[in-house]
């Protein structure tokens, strides 16, 4: 939908925005918002004055027409729909309310001025049909002079010139900076490939063993799958293929070389812990000692029903998480020693053949920053971690506090970070497979927000902000991973993070 602007600096808008325009009748802000945003997005004080008045010149139904406008920002707003406010934009206590209304909703408000110069101001509106009459136009442009310097001081998150528009996922407004600081002093960054459906055309198998080929040929250090029964509800439906995590593990063990595997992550109240150590075991000496061990606590009450399982509490289930923690090590390790846990109890830990790895790594998955973080800093040897730099920053902050009360190292915890990513090599590219990707009923923008979808150098900015905030190893899910080229579209992200 949105076409190139021709001329001004590109303007990056995150995906829930308000934006307000300010120009003076004819300096071109219809114009611009119809080539840049869907009808529905652009709420014209004109058009409202046609939908409620005479025609869109009516200054007798202006009031009507604003109480409309008002009325409709509100309930987009509310709903964090991006919305372009085409009025004049020169009333500062109308620029003020914009920006009250987007702040209670907490969506960033940033203006665009059209400082298109008067003269051509007023050829535009002589050739109208309706000009605005000649005073009126005079005085619009006299406020507009003032504009500029009074929008800088106001409260918006930023003030643009009209030019080209990208919408793009919060999280990528800040790319372009990141990706140039990438570009100049590098950092390094792994990357993991999550595969959490099989829904991909044509065998299963032999499509498992290509996509694991392509991700390890692609610079993917690590091949991740969920542990579950069913599909769960965020990735697909209950009725999609869903494999068998472990022994899905065995079978990339076997057609990878170099990749770590894990499931990400193993829920403890699936098996008996020392069951899983046994089939953990079995599975690092197969892949010759390229296993991590994903934990977490479960959540998925649904398969825990339709399977007979218990669903513990989240209490028990956390002890649960501690015992498997504990136990795992001794079952790997030497002697076999008794185990008496909060909900475990092994009387002997006896696990043959040992690992390969002298110590298999244990993630943990889940940030709950209580329990499941102290638990990480008591007992693991890898986080996982998801959203924002700020969200990572500020785990990694309360995992170093419960590091320093367990007498741990931070630095020795790996950080590892989950999300889905759509990405594309360039925008208009992105823009056919977000449509061909979006799930029915939601809007562009908030499919492109759910899913990270961003060209390639957007991604480079999002994941070195990551790297910046802490992250060492990145685990992305691909939202089109059944289309052929996902994981080779991919690939330029990994290659700007080698070191
Ligand atoms: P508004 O009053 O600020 O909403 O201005 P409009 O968008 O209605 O534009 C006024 C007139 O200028 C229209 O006839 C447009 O076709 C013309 N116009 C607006 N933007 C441009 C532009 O970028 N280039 C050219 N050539 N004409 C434009
Ligand atoms: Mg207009």
């Amino acid at each position: 939908m949105q076409r190139p602007y021709p001329s001004g600096v590109t303007i990056r808008l995150p995906t829930a925005c308000l934006v307000v325009l300010v120009g003076p009748s004819g300096s071109g802000k219809s114009t611009w918002a119809e080539s840049q945003f869907r009808p529905e997005q652009v709420v014209s004080s004109d058009r409202l004055r046609a939908l409620v008045g005479e025609g869109p010149h009516d200054q007798r139904a202006g009031k009507d027409a604003f109480d409309v406008l008002d009325l409709v920002l509100q309930r987009r707003v509310s709903r964090r729909l991006l919305t372009v406010v085409d009025t004049l934009g020169l009333d500062v206590a109308r620029r003020a309310a914009y920006l009250t209304l987007a702040r209670q909703h907490g969506m960033p408000c940033h203006a665009v001025l059209f400082d298109t110069p008067a003269a051509l101001c007023r050829e535009r509106n002589r050739a109208r049909d309706r000009p605005v009459p000649a005073k009126v136009l005079a005085e619009q442009i006299r406020a507009h002079g003032n504009t500029r310097a009074a929008l800088a001081g106001e409260g918006f998150d930023a003030v643009h010139d009209a030019g080209p528009v990208v919408v793009v996922p919060a999280v990528m407004l800040a790319a372009p900076a990141a990706a140039s600081r990438q570009e100049d002093h590098p950092m390094s960054l792994r990357f993991g490939l999550q595969v959490p459906s099989f829904t991909w055309a044509g065998d299963l198998r032999d499509g498992l063993a290509a996509l694991a080929v392509d991700a390890e040929e692609a610079g993917f250090s690590s091949l991740w799958v969920m542990d579950h029964m069913l599909q769960i509800p965020q990735v697909g439906r209950e009725w999609d293929p869903m494999l068998d995590s472990y022994t899905t593990l065995g079978f990339l063990a076997a057609v990878t070389k170099t990749c770590r595997l894990g499931a990400l992550v193993t829920g403890v109240t699936y098996r008996n812990p020392a069951h899983l150590a046994k089939i953990v075991a079995t599975l690092d000496v197969l892949s010759g000692g390229r296993v991590v061990c994903g934990l977490g606590a479960a959540w998925f009450e649904r398969e825990h029903r339709v399977y007979g399982w218990d669903f513990p509490t989240r209490r028990d289930r956390l002890d649960l998480l501690e015992d498997a923690l504990r136990l795992l090590p001794l079952m790997w390790g030497p002697g076999s020693p008794p185990f008496e846990g909060h909900r475990v109890r092994i009387p002997e830990a006896i696990c043959y053949p040992r690992p390969v790895q002298a110590r298999i790594p244990i993630l943990v998955g889940g940030q709950g920053e209580r329990r499941t973080l102290r638990l990480v800093a008591q007992y693991a040897d890898a986080c996982n971690l998801f959203g924002g730099p700020d969200t990572v920053r500020h785990k990694l902050g309360v995992l170093a506090r419960h590091c320093a009360a367990a007498s741990r190292a931070l630095d020795d915890i790996e950080v590892t970070h989950l999300s889905t990513v759509l990405c594309a090599p360039d925008r208009s590219s992105l823009r056919d497979r977000t449509e061909a990707a979006r799930a029915p009923g939601t809007t562009p923008e908030a499919f492109a927000e759910s899913v990270n979808a961003g060209t390639v150098d957007d991604h480079i900015g999002r994941f070195r902000e990551l790297a910046e905030a802490g992250v060492h190893t990145a685990i992305v899910s691909l939202a089109d991973l059944a289309t052929a080229s996902a994981v080779a579209d991919f690939a330029p992200v990994i290659t700007a993070f080698r070191s």
